[in-house]
């Protein structure tokens, strides 16, 4: 399907290591449609379909705890960080996340992620054409 492949490419040209890391150097396994990966310099990408985010974590100010966007848990400030995602050339949001997102996405399942991609997606960025 030319939707999966495109998402491969978009990954492949943004993040090489992940590419690598979620389809292997000859991986027959579907390509993934929706979720959370982590990046280099611990950041995340979210794909949905063939968009994709970046999400850029932020050291969070203060000392409360954190409360997860996506599996809605309360997690300490070692647990979870803020993350930046832009969404429009000029305009970002912040979303709050578990730094184990494997065990997150878990929790939050695939419902979770739908509400999480639909809070983000369309970007208004050039480069996600
Ligand atoms: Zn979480």
């Amino acid at each position: 399907m030319s939707q999966e492949h495109s998402v491969r490419d978009l990954l492949r040209e943004l993040f090489p290591e992940t590419h690598r890391e979620l389809f292997g150097p000859d991986s027959n396994d579907a390509p993934p449609t929706l979720g959370l990966y982590p990046v280099a310099d611990g950041r995340l990408a979210l794909i949905h379909g063939d968009q994709l985010a970046e999400f850029t974590p932020l050291d969070p100010k203060g000392k409360n705890a954190l409360h997860c966007d996506l599996c809605h848990y309360t997690r300490s400030r070692s647990e979870a960080a803020l993350y930046r995602v832009m969404v429009a050339t000029r305009r970002s949001r912040y979303v709050t996340l578990c730094t184990a997102t494997e065990a997150c996405q878990g929790r939050a399942g695939r419902q979770g992620l739908e509400t999480l991609a639909n809070r983000i997606f369309p970007l208004e960025l050039p480069y996600t054409e």
